[in-house]
């Protein structure tokens, strides 16, 4: 039985890992990336911040692998044939499996506006963009448009490498898919204590410039930059998949409770599917690695005889944004209402910080989110975690 792969990053290498864990020889194993050495995004920010070497961002577990005899292929697939059980590759040549596993993430959204491909405008996805905002040195003003998870990851690694940051947000608050209203507010004051300049509710229309963006051009006037990150959210990586007949859902693949799609013996995971939610159990497209890490156990188990079905998941975030620490476990409230479920959020303010409970109608608690300058452990996010999921257990 020949198990492909195709995406060699958290969710691909770890179905790998998990199915090795299962009992499956390591020379059935086949998987087909792209990009090489295979690395972890979320550590982008953190290299980029302490100037530590790049080999950090290298999946630590893509040695264990090679030496159980996984055969890694670093081509870009190209299209499915699922009839003739095959994956083509980018040089024409097909792969025959008997079982397929997707895990092809997702790719930054360009936002449809002029000057986007001027030459100082990048995105903050991959180690290519790493290792060119490393290369700048002198402190210059740098635009970060999109104020979400990996705008803000951008903004903490830059400002402190001393530069002039400035987020723009089209939305009227940061962090809009993680946070309520009043607890964002709270982060942007405290950010903008640590010297980021933030805009809410403004709309960039435009990059003027020659070769480089030298303005941006918004809803509400014009900006001087030297350089400008897009941090306009992703979209999942599926086009390659599109003659093969496999059932999207907003563009990302539909999978059920095992994680197995709509065709027969392929699965998928990650960032290139949908997931569903814990709490109410509605399909949700959350682009996040733990997810991918969830689901890759669940991939390894069905493929090896337990077919245990998957409760869904409870996002559960620790970031660290300058020296502001953020947790967020479970629904917040747009979230909520965005499912259909009617809550309200409880927050308890103090000096330097803020804790938010969101909660149903009921008294049930659906969601937390904590917004501090006071150090706080990771561990805290798995206890409310706990707290959330035996409640709906
Ligand atoms: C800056 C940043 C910070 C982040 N921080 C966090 C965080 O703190 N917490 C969190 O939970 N998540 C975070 N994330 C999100 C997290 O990185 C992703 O959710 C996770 O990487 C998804 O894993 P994946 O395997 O689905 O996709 P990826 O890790 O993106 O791997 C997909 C791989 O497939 C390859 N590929 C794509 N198409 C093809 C093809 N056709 N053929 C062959 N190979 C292909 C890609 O090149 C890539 O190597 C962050 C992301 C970024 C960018």
């Amino acid at each position: 039985m020949d198990y492909v792969i195709i995406g060699g990053g958290v969710g691909g290498l770890y179905t790998a890992y998990y199915l090795l864990k299962e009992g499956v020889p390591g020379e059935r194993l086949h998987i087909v990336t792209q990009e090489w050495p295979p690395y972890t995004r979320h550590r982008l920010g953190e290299i980029l911040e302490s100037g530590s070497p790049i080999d950090n961002a290298y999946l630590g577990i893509v040695p264990h692998l090679k030496r159980a005899g996984v055969e890694f292929i670093i081509s870009r697939a190209t299209g499915l044939d699922p009839s003739e059980k095959k994956v083509i590759i980018d040089n024409g040549k097909g792969i025959s499996y008997d079982e397929l596993i997707i895990s092809t993430g997702a790719s930054p959204f360009i936002p449809p506006i002029k000057g986007v491909h001027l030459s100082n405008v990048s995105t903050f996805y991959d180690i290519k963009a790493l290792e060119e905002l490393i290369k700048v040195k002198k402190s210059l003003r740098i635009t970060i448009i999109g104020g979400g998870l990996v705008g803000l990851a951008a903004a903490s690694a830059l400002r402190r490498r001393g530069h002039r940051v400035i987020i723009l947000e089209r939305l009227p608050y940061l962090l809009p898919t993680v946070l309520d209203e009043f607890p964002a507010r709270i982060l942007s004051d405290y950010l903008r204590g640590e010297g980021v300049h933030i805009t809410c509710g403004e709309e960039v229309k435009e990059l003027v410039g020659g070769k480089r963006a030298q303005y941006v051009r918004t809803n509400s006037g014009i900006r001087g930059t030297d350089l400008v990150i897009l941090a306009t959210g992703v979209r999942p990586e599926t086009k390659w998949l599109e003659d093969s007949g496999i059932e999207l859902g907003r563009g990302a693949i539909k999978i059920d409770r095992r994680a197995r799609t709509s065709l027969s013996n392929v699965h998928a995971l990650g960032d290139a599917a949908l997931s569903h939610d814990y709490i109410t159990g509605r399909e949700v497209y959350r682009p996040l690695g733990f997810i991918a890490a969830h689901y890759a156990k669940v991939v390894a188990k069905d493929l090896t005889g337990d077919s245990r079905a998957s409760k869904g998941i409870i996002p559960t975030l620790y970031e660290r944004v300058l020296d502001v620490h953020i947790i967020r476990v479970g629904l917040s409230m747009a979230e909520a209402s965005s499912l259909g479920l009617s809550s309200e959020v409880f927050c308890d303010k103090t000096a330097d910080r803020v804790e938010c409970w969101v909660k149903e109608a009921g008294g049930a608690k659906l969601g937390y989110e904590l917004i501090t300058k006071d150090f706080v452990r990771r561990n805290k996010a798995w206890d409310v975690y706990t707290d959330i999921r035996d409640t709906f257990a």
